[in-house]
């Protein structure tokens, strides 16, 4: 297998056949949504054929603002080399950057297109202040910023679409006929949302259903210890009845649950960056005490198990049949090593652990 830096195709090509499990065959039967080749795990993407690895990477906050260009070679890198097949992107990343990063970095390792994922999100804009045209779900700014994504991504076509939020002032309709128009054109393969509400998505699906055009295949949405109810209870009918797969954001809530913010908030991470300043609140919770008490509490738990907090938070997302990706987040090649460790615990934990988990956040 080839080193981070300098892709040989024929050696990616070598790779990737092992991973894809050619020479152990495929599986087939009532797990086959969920296939295990090598250590990576890959999982349908809801009703669809399309198979992502159970683990993924995204863009937000490092690429193109946090994180030099060099690193993020290392961890597109690194993420392939370990199986990971979806990389995760939106034009409000950096304003368009982290896309654009993304894009070179993958153009120059020569990932085969047919190899990976890439994704991208619409609706609050890649540039500051936006016009109204420039953000949004109107058939005008779906269009233009798939356009405008397609050539910062250095893609034909996009894998994942998502509408990054619901938008009150475009009509759901018009929304589904604007990515039903671009997944004819071959521009983009499924379209999805990001942090709607149940009912929205089931409007989107029924007015799908009722035209005859391409339904929204999969949310995005929060899901991790400290925020699991609507991907486990809103969203629940949505999962069979309208075969809807998630691909699942920050399963450590930004690194607070690896325990890094136990004791104070350190100014090289995420949440000590001055243009993260608007999300340490959030993330932190107010009153941050009692957040803090429960991730104390879990990092005790983890220890007393001898293991990692990040793994064990992201294995626990995993268990989660209705995760069709865990979206992980890194600044750093050593800290996605250290999370794909997850898939290990994922397959070795028992019941009794995950039950002191869940205890462990109430
Ligand atoms: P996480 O919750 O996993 O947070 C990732 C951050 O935590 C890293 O950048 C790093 O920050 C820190 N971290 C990660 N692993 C470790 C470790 N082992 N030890 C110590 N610190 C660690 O994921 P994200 O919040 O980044 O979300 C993942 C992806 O989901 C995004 O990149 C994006 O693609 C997507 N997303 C989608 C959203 C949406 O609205 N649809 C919203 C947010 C994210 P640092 O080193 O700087 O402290």
């Amino acid at each position: 297998m080839r080193g981070p830096i300098g892709a040989d195709p024929a050696s990616i090509d070598k790779g990737l056949r092992a991973r894809a499990g050619y020479t152990s065959g495929h599986r087939s039967g009532p797990d086959a949504g969920l296939q295990q080749e090598n250590r990576m795990l890959y999982r349908r993407l809801g009703s669809t054929g399309l198979k992502l690895s159970a683990l993924s990477f995204g863009a937000w906050v490092t690429f193109g603002d946090q994180i030099a260009r060099d690193e993020a070679r290392n961890l597109i890198a690194a993420a392939w080399d370990n199986g990971i097949n979806f990389f995760d992107n939106a034009e409000g990343y950096a304003r368009g950057r982290a896309e654009q990063v993304m894009g070179d970095v993958i153009a120059d390792l020569r990932l085969p297109r047919d190899g990976f994922c890439v994704s991208s999100k619409v609706f609050f804009g890649a540039v500051d202040d936006p016009r109204p045209t420039q953000h949004g779900l109107s058939r005008k700014h779906v269009t233009d910023a798939c356009h405008a994504a397609l050539k910062r991504l250095r893609v034909d076509y996009l894998d994942l679409y998502y509408c990054h939020r619901p938008d009150p002032d475009t009509p759901i309709a018009e929304t589904v006929q604007a990515m039903d128009t671009l997944i004819r054109q071959g521009k983009v393969l499924y379209w999805g949302t990001s942090e709607w509400s149940a009912a929205q998505i089931q409007e989107a699906v029924d007015i799908a259903r009722a035209g005859h055009l391409h339904a929204p295949s999969m949310e995005q949405p929060q899901y991790n210890l400290l925020h699991r109810d609507r991907v486990e209870r809103e969203y629940a009918p949505l999962y069979a009845d309208a075969g809807l797969g998630t691909t699942i954001w920050s399963p450590l809530a930004s690194g607070l649950l690896t325990g890094k913010y136990n004791a104070g908030v350190d100014a090289q991470s995420r949440l000590g960056q001055a243009q993260t300043a608007w999300l340490k609140d959030l993330v932190l919770g107010d009153p941050a005490e009692q957040r803090l008490e429960k991730v104390r509490r879990f990092t005790a738990l983890a220890a007393q198990l001898g293991q990692s907090p990040a793994q064990l938070a992201i294995a626990w997302c995993l268990r989660n049949p209705n995760v069709s990706s865990v979206i992980l987040g890194a600044s750093r090649v050593g800290q996605l090593q250290e999370n794909l460790g997850a898939l290990r615990l994922f397959d070795t934990m028992d019941e009794t652990v995950w039950q002191q988990v869940d205890a462990a956040f109430d």
